[in-house]
């Protein structure tokens, strides 16, 4: 589904250039709810960017299904963006001035793909998020747990191969938190869908079939749940994150 080679990003500041991301490589299968954690600064988002390509990358390779990402053009680009990824962000990015049900169609606006079967599609999502009692809300009179939930159901209208998510609870209480996890769970269990989140919540990334942990521009260790407990598995990352603290 998603393979990343060999990635190298650096930022130019003035004369310098820092490396950020030093030789990743990772893979993302179908059907996957995968977690990136790291320290802030470690280059998450970085990572993330450079797979939705708002960022160009130096060298390394990036295929998401047989598609590499880097070598598209504008316009294929912009499409794959609609069409094939979802994204999900920290601080929801709703537009204020359309419903929860509009926001959610928003893509399928954009790509031109509106009909009874996205409308219904907009509804299943609501359902299946519980929040369709809030569907003709706008985003000003909702919680933000339900913003990020109309977030995820809009990140998947179009029916997308991934959902890129750049720590889609880092601005929710715990409770809220749960709720957005549970609505990635959903996705992935009743639609399919193919998660990649990045978060340095361990809460968050303990819900995760797998778990790959960045240091220094680089993989540290990838951690599988397996047939783990949720909590056990929260324990051992926050043993490796402990664990990395210590090098
Ligand atoms: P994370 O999401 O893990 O906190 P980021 O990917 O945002 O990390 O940032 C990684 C490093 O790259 C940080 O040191 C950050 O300051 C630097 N950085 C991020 N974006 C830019 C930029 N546009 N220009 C220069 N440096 C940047
Ligand atoms: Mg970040």
């Amino acid at each position: 589904m998603l393979t990343v080679k060999d990635l190298h990003k650096s930022y130019q500041v003035g004369k310098t250039s820092y490396e950020v991301l030093k030789g990743i490589s990772l893979e993302v299968a179908k059907g996957e709810f995968v977690a990136v954690m790291g320290p802030s600064g470690s280059g998450k988002t970085t990572l993330l960017n450079c797979i939705s390509c708002y960022i160009p990358l130096d060298s390394g390779s990036i295929l998401l299904g047989d598609t590499e990402l880097a070598r598209l053009d504008e316009e294929s680009l912009a499409s794959v963006r609609n069409r094939k990824l979802g994204f999900v962000f920290q601080d929801f990015l709703l537009l204020d001035g359309l419903t929860v049900r509009e926001n959610i169609l928003l893509p399928a606006i954009i790509g031109g793909t509106v009909s009874s079967m996205t409308e219904a599609r907009a509804d299943q999502l609501c359902d299946v998020f519980g929040i369709s009692a809030i569907c003709n809300k706008y985003p000003a009179e909702i919680s933000g747990g339900e913003k990020q939930r109309c977030a995820v159901a809009r990140a998947l209208i179009n029916h997308p191969l991934l959902i890129l998510a750049d720590e889609p609870t880092g601005n929710l209480d715990s409770k809220s938190s749960r709720t957005v996890i549970r609505s990635f769970e959903q996705a992935k269990s009743a639609l399919g869908a193919t998660i990649f989140m990045v978060t340095h919540d361990s809460f968050a990334a303990s819900f995760c079939d797998r778990v790959v942990i960045l240091k220094d521009g680089g993989v540290w260790e990838t951690l599988e749940k397996g047939s783990l407990e949720r909590s056990a598995f929260q324990d051992l990352l926050l043993d490796a994150i402990r664990e990395m603290g210590k090098e």
